[in-house]
């Protein structure tokens, strides 16, 4: 996540005057510590014209995670509430504005003890922030930066312009440009309207925001038409609570603070997902269907690849055997409303500890994903692009590699009867493809092949004696552990 922070100039005032402003050489590239991770301070240029100063977080999100826990239990992750819905390396946000008030702070006091007469005066000025995420939209951005001698360009970001449909994310590129701000004014504009824009809670551990935000606030806020929506936004979920209470707060608030929000959400992903399916008893089915074979694998530690809603998590959870439940959706708002749907806020501490969402794409391969017992891939394969599905494949059944792997996906044949089905469609308009018996078993069979592991299948719903079930499952089990069990039994 990072930001830019351009300045022109002439002969006479050259804009590298921007390393005096800010206390960083242009000459140089430095880092720096910060409680979220290293920032980085660079001049990608640096001329009399034109210079430009850099601010990158590289956002440490394993000690973010970690300060978020509690002590000593014993390697569970405690409720693994700070770590749920985390695009944090990934956005400008509430922590690239406590780097940026720790490695510019005599900047952003407007102190220059080697040119004193820099910091008073104006000087034009233009920043960018790529991805920010913006509750309230480009509209709010402009109603936030147009007041203080911005002029805005706030467009909105599409999560991947691959994928159109995932959709509507809640970042915008910010561009703002200016001749009458000065640096330390600009500089505290962001501290405070990042954050308050992000509107997410994401660190705090101090009581003193209120000092805070007057002291960044001081010459702009009591005059700004948006005080109000900036101070409620800026201390409602600091104000002398632990980070922890408010990492855990967090989604809560984000669902429930506003319900026709919350509505929307619903309905958006509703259309994402299986719609027409829910809550027909075929999604009941095919969620009894998985859990039975994850007790018959005797998995003890499960992924819920494209979890969605979080369903299937909150089945997994009524059964004990089942010590850690990990949700994995590349939709944020499909993770909001799993969160919401858990209780994950409400739960008791040892609940929590067995279940975490995580934001991630299932085409790329994540460490994290290593060492489970069983993964599931529920209605799930379908949604991919199928150029992209052998990304899924290899990420899930090459780098991942539980012992179990459940997957289930339309069966096409049936769609016939369904009656509600034109011919010749598809059960959902994000369906990429669906698959007849014989090609789900062909991808299946191949897969299982080429990763070393056996696959059987099995009916879900009612079975058609021509068309065959509506849904089709494939229960992979990774070969090595079948032949050691059965060395283990000739031995
Ligand atoms: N497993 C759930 C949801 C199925 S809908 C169920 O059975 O009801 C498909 C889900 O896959 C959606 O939530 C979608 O966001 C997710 N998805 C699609 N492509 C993905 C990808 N590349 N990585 C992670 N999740 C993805």
């Amino acid at each position: 996540m990072f930001l830019t922070v351009t300045t022109t100039g002439t002969p006479e005032r050259p804009a590298t005057d921007l390393g005096f402003l800010l206390h960083k050489h242009p000459g140089k590239a430095q880092a720096f510590s910060t409680s979220h991770g290293r920032a980085h301070v660079l001049y990608p240029e640096a001329g009399t014209d034109r210079c430009t100063a850099a601010l990158l977080l590289e956002v440490d999100t394993v000690a973010l995670v970690r300060r978020g826990k509690g002590k000593g239990r014993g390697g569970a992750p405690d409720a693994a509430l700070a770590q749920y819905v985390n695009d944090r390396p990934y956005a400008a946000s509430s922590l690239l504005a406590v780097a940026l008030g720790s490695v510019f702070s005599s900047a952003m006091r407007g102190v220059c003890a080697a040119r004193p007469e820099l910091p008073g005066q104006t000087r034009p000025l233009h920043i960018e922030v790529p991805a920010l995420p913006a509750r309230g939209g480009p509209a709010l951005v402009h109603r936030l930066f147009e007041p203080l001698g911005w002029r805005v360009t706030a467009e909105p970001v599409g999560l991947d312009t691959e994928f159109p449909e995932w959709g509507d994310s809640r970042y915008v590129r910010l561009v703002l440009d200016s001749e009458t701000v000065t640096l330390a004014q600009a500089l505290r504009h962001l501290y405070v309207l990042l954050p308050v824009l992000d509107d997410a809670k994401h660190y705090w551990v101090s009581s003193d925001e209120v000092d805070k935000l007057l002291r960044a606030g001081e010459g702009w806020l009591p005059e700004h038409p948006e005080q109000k929506l900036i101070t409620s936004r800026y201390l409602s979920r600091r104000w002398s609570l632990t980070r922890q209470a408010l990492e855990r707060l967090e989604l809560v608030r984000l669902a429930e603070a506003d319900d026709s929000e919350v509505e929307e959400i619903d309905n958006a992903v509703a259309a994402e997902s299986e719609t027409e399916e829910k809550p027909t008893p075929l999604a009941v089915r095919r969620r009894e269907a998985i859990v039975a074979a994850l007790q018959e694998s005797g998995a003890a530690r499960v992924l819920d690849l494209g979890c969605g809603q979080g369903q299937l998590v909150q089945a997994l959870l009524k059964d004990v055997r089942f010590t850690e439940i990990v949700g994995v959706d590349v939709s944020v708002r499909a993770l909001t409303i799993a969160a919401r749907r858990l209780k994950l806020d409400r739960m008791g501490e040892r609940q929590a500890a067995r279940v975490e969402l995580r934001q991630g794409s299932l085409v790329y391969t994540d460490k994290r994903l290593k060492g489970y017992d069983a993964a599931v891939l529920s209605e799930v394969i379908e949604h991919l692009d199928l150029p992209r599905l052998p990304a899924l494949e290899y990420a899930v059944f090459g780098a991942a590699r539980p012992r179990t792997v459940v997957v289930t996906t339309p069966n096409v044949e049936y769609n016939v009867r369904w009656e509600s089905l034109p011919a010749g469609h598809v059960r959902h308009g994000d369906h990429r493809f669906e698959w007849t018996r014989e090609e789900f078993r062909a991808w299946a069979g191949q897969v299982a092949e080429r990763h070393g592991y056996v696959v059987r299948f099995e009916a879900v719903g009612p079975e058609d004696p021509e068309v065959g079930p509506p849904t089709q499952m494939a229960v992979f089990t990774a070969a090595a552990a079948t032949t050691t069990a059965k060395e283990a039994k000739a031995a």
